[in-house]
C-alpha cells in the first residue's frame, strides 16, 4: 500500500497543505487557507485539476485546520477514510538541536518553543500547526522537518560569526542557514542527473524565490550557505535586503528608527520591494525591458550579489560539478541566470548555452554548453515531496 503523508506548512497568517503519495511521488490534493485572523479568510482546495475556493472567517489556525478537514470531506479524498503514514510539518528553525527530521512528542514541541527567540516570525506559527494537527490526528506520527537541519553539517569556520563568546554562547548567535529541504533535494537531484554518487558531487545550489539563498554542497553535505542566524542574510530577496553593514541598526537607531520599524523594514520593505516598489520578479523584468532605470539598477544589484556568492562558493568547494538554479525566479528567469554566469568560462569553467537557457522556463534542464566544465542545471524544487519523504521515513523507518 502506498504511503500517504499530509504536509503542513503553517505561516503566521496562512496554512498550506499537501496530501502526498510518497511512493508514487505525487500530490493527491493540496490547498491553502490565507488571511487567518483577518475579517475574511480565503481557502483553496485543489484536487483532480479543479480548484475549490471558499471565503469565511478563520479566527486562528485551529479554525483553519477545521476548514482543511471540511475541504477534504467535501471535495475529497476524505482523510477520515485514509490511513496517513504521517503528518509532516515544515518548521523553520531547529537551532543547533535538530540535524534531522524528528518525530514530535511533548519534549520536541517544547524545544521548538524554546527556539522562538531565533525565529520570532516563523516558529510560533509552525507550532500552531503542530498543535492543531496533533489534536486532530493523535494516533498519526507527526514529524518536524526543519529548514535548518541540512545545514547542521557546516564546519565551525563557516558557521561562526566573529563576535564575543557571550553573544555566541548566551544568545546562540551563529549561522544556521535555511531552505535546507530545497537545497538537499536539488543537490541530490543534480548528482543523480550527472550520474555521480551524491558523496562525489560538488554542487552550488541557488534557491531564488521570494526568499533566496545559495548553498555550497560538497558530497551531499552543506559546507556554506548564505542565510545566517535568520533568513535575512545573503542574497537580495523579494522583500529582504540580504547582506548589510552590521552598523546599520545603530546608525538608524541614532536617527530615531525604532527596533520594530527596523525589523519590519528589513523583513517586509527591503530587497526588490525597497529598490523598485514591487517584489514581483516578472514585473521587474518587464520594467527592465521597458527601460526603467530603477528596475535596471535593482536587477544589476540582484545579479551582482548572486555572482559574488557563486565565485565565493566555487572557492570554498575547490571543484564544482554543477551550478543548479531552483525556485520561482531560478526556474523561470533566463535573464538573471545569464547575468549571474556571464563570462565565467575562463575563470570557473562555467559556459551557458544561450538558447538552452532561454528555452528553460519550466521543468528540468541542462543549460550549459557541451564543452562547459561545470554543468549548469535548472531544477524545479520539490519541498513538499521532500518533507513527505522525510516524514514517512521517520514514521515508518523506511
Ligand atoms: P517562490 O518564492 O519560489 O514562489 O518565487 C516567487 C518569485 O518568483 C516571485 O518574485 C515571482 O515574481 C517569481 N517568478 C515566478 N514566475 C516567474 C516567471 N515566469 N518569470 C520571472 N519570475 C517569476
Amino acid at each position: 500500500m502506498s504511503r500517504l503523508v499530509l504536509v503542513v506548512n503553517a505561516g503566521s497568517s496562512s496554512l498550506k497543505y499537501d496530501l502526498i503519495d510518497v511512493d508514487a511521488a505525487e500530490s493527491r490534493a493540496s490547498g491553502l487557507v490565507e488571511r487567518i485572523g483577518e475579517p475574511t479568510s480565503r481557502a483553496k482546495h485543489s484536487v483532480d485539476g479543479t480548484d475549490h475556493r471558499t471565503e469565511g472567517r478563520c479566527a486562528d489556525h485551529g479554525a483553519a485546520f477545521e476548514l482543511l478537514l471540511a475541504a477534504f470531506r467535501e471535495h475529497g479524498p476524505d482523510l477520515g477514510g485514509l490511513e496517513l503514514a504521517a503528518v509532516g510539518h515544515r518548521v523553520v528553525h531547529g537551532g543547533a538541536q535538530f540535524s534531522a527530521p524528528t518525530r514530535i512528542d511533548d519534549e520536541v514541541e517544547a524545544t521548538i518553543e524554546r527556539l522562538i527567540p531565533l525565529a520570532p516570525l516563523h516558529n510560533p506559527a509552525n507550532l500552531e500547526g503542530i498543535r492543531v494537527a496533533r489534536a486532530h490526528f493523535p494516533d498519526v506520527p507527526q514529524v518536524a522537518v526543519f529548514d535548518t537541519a541540512f545545514h547542521q553539517t557546516l564546519p565551525p569556520h563557516a558557521y561562526t560569526y566573529a563576535v564575543s563568546r557571550a553573544w555566541r554562547d548566551e544568545h546562540r548567535v551563529r549561522r544556521y542557514g535555511f531552505h535546507g529541504t530545497s537545497h538537499a533535494y536539488v543537490s541530490r537531484r543534480a548528482a543523480e542527473l550527472l550520474g555521480l554518487p551524491v558523496e562525489a558531487a560538488n554542487v552550488i545550489v541557488l534557491h531564488l524565490g521570494n526568499g533566496a539563498s545559495a548553498t555550497a554542497v560538497a558530497g551531499g553535505r552543506s559546507v556554506d550557505t548564505s542565510m545566517g542566524l535568520s533568513p535575512l542574510e545573503g542574497l537580495v530577496m523579494g522583500t529582504r535586503p540580504g547582506d548589510l553593514d552590521p552598523s546599520l541598526p545603530a546608525h538608524l537607531a541614532r536617527a530615531g528608527v525604532s527596533l520594530e520599524e527596523y525589523d519590519r523594514a528589513l523583513n517586509k520593505e527591503s530587497g526588490l520591494k525597497g529598490l523598485t516598489g514591487s517584489n514581483d520578479f516578472r514585473e521587474l523584468e518587464d520594467r527592465v525591458a521597458a527601460g526603467d532605470a530603477d528596475a535596471r539598477l535593482a536587477f544589476d544589484v540582484v545579479a551582482h550579489r548572486l555572482r559574488k556568492y557563486i565565485g565565493a562558493y566555487a572557492a570554498v568547494l575547490g571543484r564544482v560539478d554543477a551550478v543548479a538554479f531552483t525556485a520561482g525566479v531560478g526556474e523561470h528567469s533566463p535573464m538573471l541566470r545569464a547575468a549571474a554566469l556571464d563570462g565565467l568560462g575562463d575563470l570557473l569553467g562555467i559556459e551557458v548555452d544561450a538558447a538552452a537557457n532561454d528555452a528553460a522556463t519550466s521543468g528540468e534542464h541542462r543549460i550549459s554548453t557541451a564543452s562547459s566544465r561545470v554543468a549548469v542545471l535548472v531544477l524545479p524544487t520539490q519541498e513538499e515531496l521532500e518533507i513527505a519523504r522525510e516524514a514517512a521515513g521517520v514514521a515508518t523507518g523506511a
